[in-house]
């Protein structure tokens, strides 16, 4: 096949993206397991937060204006975190601690090792400043503002700010029901003894952690001999369950190769080949109405086309919105030799040189040696048509930004 029926990444990704229909199941779930799901609304601020002005430190709340004269304020209250607030009765000082509601009257702290204890009363070291102390309220949020839009994936800080807002409960997007299927003859799951010609699935297991990750349900998870009728029986059966097929093999150029055949025969298949090193066998398509992202055999191209390709087309079925991530801009340690028409992306490493950060790469970037990846800490990209010099500034993407 000629060189130029290969389809660019950048192209491929929009190809997915746009063929991607956001769930629309939602659920209700406890705050409390929340993490990583998506928000299936917005959510606005009911209330203030903090819902009142109250003191970033442990001191004393003072009318700035009554400090002027340098005599000793006596104090006339105290409020804990969490009781409620007094009124600054005029020429006095009243005990604060971090988060104490501020006294009405009041309009700056000074913090306690500003101060001096004398009897009853306090005299203040150094100037003193309106508002100085005071945290206000809805400084954080604003009643009525947005506080978290729908589609924003859940981290914990978005757990905190729900909470802060008072939400117990949160709606959030269905997981996205995953059906993995991986395919070849020569399979063999681990605990087993390996046979003739036999190799143990390792992508199956690669899959199931890049899918937890991805916050994605697997509903589905076989091994498939390299037989077009099972294949096919398989891949409907699927189609009926998930909302997403994924699989590995079979969907190069071999006779061999049954789940490209089985998409072009009972589906539709609409990308097959990818100018992506690794990654180049990869094909999408549908079953029913349901998307194939038919990813390669080889164990690093499967981790590979999942981060890149996959992880964009999944973000935008699971309704995200707003993810961002364009890599870091960083020299290369290492050079590549002739440039290819395929995009390559190095498994690699930050490391610090003589000159500062610098990327690594791994010595052996054949699809077949997982155990790069395993070294790794995220990929270098290589442009297509493009050679690196050693010091020419590389795009490198973590597996953390990846997988966001
Ligand atoms: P294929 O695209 O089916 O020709 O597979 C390409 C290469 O990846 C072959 O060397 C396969 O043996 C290997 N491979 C395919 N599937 C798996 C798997 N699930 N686990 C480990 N290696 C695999
Ligand atoms: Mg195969």
């Amino acid at each position: 096949m000629a060189s130029s029926d290969l389809t660019p990444v950048e192209e491929a990704i929009d190809h997915l993206v746009a063929r991607a229909r956001p769930i629309t199941r939602s659920q209700t779930v406890a705050l409390t397991n929340s993490l990583d799901r998506v928000l299936a609304r917005d959510y606005t601020v009911p209330a203030d937060v903090p819902p009142a002005d109250n003191s970033a430190v442990d001191g004393y709340a003072v009318r700035a204006g009554d400090l002027a004269g340098g005599e000793p304020l006596p104090v006339s209250g105290r409020t804990a975190a969490g009781e409620e607030r007094l009124t600054l009765k005029p020429g006095t000082a009243v005990r604060l601690f971090t988060g104490s509601e501020i006294p009405s009257g009041a309009d700056a702290v000074i913090m306690q090792e500003r101060v001096s204890v004398c009897g009853d009363g306090i005299t203040v070291n150094g100037p003193v400043s309106e508002g100085q102390n005071i945290r206000r309220r809805g400084q954080d949020l604003a009643q009525g503002e947005l506080a978290l839009a729908a589609g924003t994936r859940i981290r914990p800080q978005e757990m905190g700010l729900l909470g802060s807002i008072g939400t117990a409960d949160v709606a959030v997007y269905a997981k996205l029901k995953v059906a993995v299927l991986t395919t070849g003859d020569e399979l063999v799951d681990p605990g087993q003894p390996l046979g003739p010609g036999q190799i143990y699935n390792s992508n199956r297991y690669t899959l199931l952690g890049l899918l937890a990750k991805a916050g994605c349900e697997v509903v589905l998870c076989e091994a498939l001999k390299d037989a077009r009728e099972a294949t096919r029986k398989t891949l409907e059966r699927a189609a009926a369950e998930a909302d997403l097929i994924i699989t590995s093999g079979g969907v190069s150029v071999g006779e061999e190769d049954h789940v490209r055949a089985v998409l072009e025969e009972s589906g539709n298949l609409s990308l097959w080949r990818l100018a992506s090193k690794p990654g180049k066998p990869m094909a999408f398509g549908t079953i029913g109405d349901t998307p194939v992202l038919g990813l390669p055999g080889n164990p690093v191209a499967v981790l590979v086309s999942f981060m890149v390709m996959g992880m964009p087309f999944i973000r935008a079925c699971q309704g995200r919105t707003g993810v961002t991530g364009g890599g870091e801009q960083i020299p290369a340690g290492f050079s590549t030799e002739k440039p290819s028409i395929r995009r390559q992306y190095v498994r690699a490493r930050k490391s610090i040189g003589d000159d500062g950060l610098m990327i690594t790469a791994y010595p052996n970037q054949s699809s077949g040696v997982l155990s790069s990846a395993c070294w790794a800490d995220g990929l270098a990209v290589v442009p297509e048509n493009t050679t690196i010099n050693l010091g020419d500034p590389v795009t490198y993407y973590s597996f953390a930004e990846l997988l966001e």
